[in-house]
């Protein structure tokens, strides 16, 4: 899949691209695309990133005093909700949520910008927030994104997460198809 990260120069310190640059994806692609709205007050654009194109958004829960109302504009404008927290963020801050959520993105670095170097403490919540999903039931998706290459990956796998981002890494490789399939084969049980 296709992550998109949207960044709106108030909850991150950068600004990235918005609605119209993923209508256009979404006009010379199938594939699945995972909208990351790293944006305050998501509630106001759901829907409106669901209308072109989104097939997953993921909005941060440090963004928004309402967090439920969020995941159920989403859900209902007909996409998969995921929630985001930040490296300082608790992994137990989810957890009233994870029976409304298809997804919890875990972010292994800070926001806002590219290549940094995953936060290795990061991937102890993911560890718990699979655990807790496991005691209750839920076949619940985790997201690490931040810092992956081929050598994180695999650790960020045994941790529980089974949705990999990468970009960075992707984009400074030689060879990016051949480097898709070396996280994919590390990320191997
Ligand atoms: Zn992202």
């Amino acid at each position: 899949m296709l992550h998109f990260d949207v960044m709106d120069g108030i909850f991150v310190n950068n600004i990235s691209y918005g609605l119209p640059l993923l209508e256009q994806v979404r006009g010379a692609t199938e594939m699945i695309l995972d909208v990351h709205l790293m944006i305050t007050k998501p509630e106001r654009y759901v829907e409106r990133f669901v209308k072109k194109g989104a097939d997953i958004v993921s909005f941060h829960i440090e963004a928004t005093d309402d967090v439920i109302g969020t995941i159920s504009a989403i859900k209902n404008a007909g996409a998969k909700a995921a929630v985001a927290i930040k490296p300082n963020t608790p992994a137990e801050a989810v957890f009233e949520f994870l029976p409304l959520l298809d997804m919890v993105l875990v972010m292994t670095v800070e926001p806002g910008f590219g290549g940094q170097s995953l936060i290795p403490e990061t991937l102890r919540k993911v560890e718990i927030i699979r655990q807790k999903a496991q005691d209750i039931g839920l076949d619940l998706d985790i997201e690490v994104d931040g810092g992956i290459n081929a050598d994180t990956a695999p650790e960020a796998k045994k941790a529980g997460a089974n949705v990999i981002v990468s970009g960075s890494f992707l984009f400074h490789a030689d060879d990016m198809k051949k480097t898709v399939e070396l996280i994919k084969k590390g990320n191997k049980c």
